[in-house]
Formats: C-alpha cells, sequence, structure tokens
C-alpha cells in the first residue's frame, strides 16, 4: 500500500526497536513516505542506524530538545534534505524515576520543570521551528496518555505534562489550522518501552490493563503506527486538535466489567 507516497516524513524519538517512534517510522515508511529520524543523544546512535538503515532512511540526526539551537540545526538540516516536511511525529516524554511514584506532591522544582521542558514545550518548539518548511496539508502528531485525564497511580508530573501537552496539541492546530496544517495526539495504552519501564507499577498495570479493555487486549507500538498512518495521511484531512486513543477502548470504561469466566 502506498498511501504515504511522495510524503516526507520525520519522526522524534527513536532509542530502540521497542520505542513507539519506530513502531511509527516503519509504518510510514511502509505506507511509501519517505522517514527521517532523530534521537536523543549520541550513544542511541548505534541502535538507532540499523533501524534507519531497514527502512532505507537516510537522514538521521542527534537532537536533544532541551536546546534550542540542536532544534534549530535539525531544522536546518531538514530543509537541505527534504525542503518541506509533511509529517512530523514527537515521541518524546521523560520524568525522573523518583518522580513516577509515590506522591504526586513530592516532584521538585526542577523534576517539574524537566518533564514540562521535556514532554510538553520540545513538541511546540519543534513545530515552530519547523513552521516555515511544513507542506500544506503536513501532519504533526505527538504521543500522549490517559493519565492526562484521570489520576493513575505513579504517572504523577507526567499525568500533568500529558495534560498540558494535550491542550498544546490544541493551541498549535489552530495555530496551523489556517495554512490547513494538522495537529493532532495518539493516547496510546500501556506499551513495554524503555520510558515504561521508568513507572513504578508499569508491569501490573500492563498486565491488568487487557482484562479490563473493551477489546480484551493490549496494544503494540505497530498499532499506534498503524493510527499513526491514518493520521499522516489524507484519509484524516479535516481532523485536527484531536486526542485520537489507540487503547483497545480502556478510556471509555466507568468499572471494570470482567465476565465471570474471565475471573
Ligand atoms: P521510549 O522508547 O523510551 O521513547 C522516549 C523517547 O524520548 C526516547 O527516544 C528518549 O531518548 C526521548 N527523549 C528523552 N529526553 C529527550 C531529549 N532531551 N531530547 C530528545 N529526546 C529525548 O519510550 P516510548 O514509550 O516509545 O515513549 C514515546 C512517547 O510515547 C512518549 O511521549 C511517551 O510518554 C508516550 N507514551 C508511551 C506509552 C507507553 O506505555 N510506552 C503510552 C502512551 C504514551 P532517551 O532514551 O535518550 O531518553
Amino acid at each position: 500500500m502506498s498511501l504515504l507516497k511522495r510524503k516526507k516524513a520525520l519522526v522524534f524519538g527513536v532509542a530502540n526497536e521497542r520505542s513507539i517512534a519506530w513502531g511509527v517510522a516503519k509504518a510510514l515508511a511502509d505506507q511509501g513516505a519517505t522517514v527521517g529520524l532523530s534521537y536523543a543523544v549520541e550513544n542511541l546512535k548505534k541502535r538507532v542506524d540499523p533501524l534507519a538503515e531497514s527502512i532505507g532512511a537516510t537522514f538521521v540526526e542527534e537532537c536533544d530538545v532541551t536546546s534550542d539551537e540542536a532544534i534549530a540545526e535539525v531544522a536546518a538540516k531538514a530543509k537541505k534534505e527534504f525542503g518541506e516536511i509533511d509529517i512530523l511525529v514527537h515521541s518524546i516524554a521523560f520524568a525522573g524515576r523518583d518522580e513516577l511514584g509515590g506522591f504526586y506532591y513530592d516532584v521538585s522544582r526542577e523534576g517539574f520543570l524537566r518533564a514540562m521542558d521535556i514532554s510538553v514545550y520540545s513538541f511546540t518548539a519543534l513545530t515552530g521551528a519547523f513552521a516555515d518548511i511544513l507542506a500544506p496539508r503536513a501532519s504533526l502528531m505527538t504521543m500522549t496518555y490517559y493519565a492526562s485525564q484521570k489520576a493513575v497511580p505513579n504517572y504523577n508530573v507526567m499525568g500533568v505534562a500529558k495534560a498540558a501537552l494535550e491542550a498544546s496539541v490544541r493551541y498549535l492546530a489552530r495555530d496551523l489550522g489556517p495554512r490547513q496544517i494538522r495537529v493532532n495526539a495518539i493516547s496510546a495504552g500501556p506499551i513495554r518501552t524503555l520510558s515504561a519501564a521508568g513507572v513504578s507499577g508499569f508491569r501490573g498495570m500492563y498486565n491488568e490493563f487487557a482484562s479490563v479493555a473493551p477489546l480484551r487486549e493490549n496494544v503494540t507500538a505497530e498499532d499506534v503506527g498503524d493510527s499513526a498512518v491514518f493520521l499522516a495521511s489524507d484519509l484524516s484531512k479535516h481532523i485536527t486538535g484531536e486526542i485520537l486513543y489507540v487503547d483497545s477502548g480502556f478510556n471509555i470504561i466507568g468499572i471494570a466489567d470482567k465476565s465471570e469466566d474471565e475471573e
């Protein structure tokens, strides 16, 4: 299939083959997009290079999103390489391990600001830095989680950050809508990745999830990739500012309803 033929995509946040960013990058490439990848720090290069090679990606750039200079540099390189970008994917978050457990009120000022900087502001900063080279009808997306809407054990500052990220999506969608550029978020169910491993109790929650979600299945980075293809493609051309749940229906549940033979 080639829903994304002739589209040029940049995916930020690849750490390894488990990363949601990688599930998305692969799905975009499978649909014919030319994909560039970005990773946070030098020591990830050895993991990211072989992944890039497997999808024929030649644009592979380091970018620490806490640095305005690094973001400007990657935007300038992307302009040189691609001219215009049709698809920009932000799949980045960070909070200290200490902040992903215990009481939310124990979060330090520094930890709070760092989580907000990397997990929220970076999407706005990337959008700003790429604004001049976004193609008409470009699609931007970020990754969020249900802890933005409801208090979920241990997510703490990351839940607060995701709420701010989702609000950013709406404001960015408003900014760019008149240029026919769309901005959305995918809210994924729990997936076993490097970042997820930092959340206290993640394994238990991951296991419980499939017994509670209406579809009774966990979701994968590939599932997120499939939905990212939809949001990136013209099939979703009048959808912007939305949060698309890819969570086997978990978010619609009020009280868990396990049938007797499942208990
Ligand atoms: P992941 O593979 O660890 O990806 C997170 C990425 O953020 C990593 O590549 C990480 O690089 C990068 N990052 C952290 N600080 C950065 C910085 N200063 N500059 C640039 N990149 C930085 O984990 P993931 O689960 O795929 O996470 C991707 C996104 O999906 C996140 O927004 C996460 O909140 C969201 N999400 C995850 C789940 C889940 O259950 N896994 C569910 C819903 C939403 P380093 O490895 O170097 O830190």
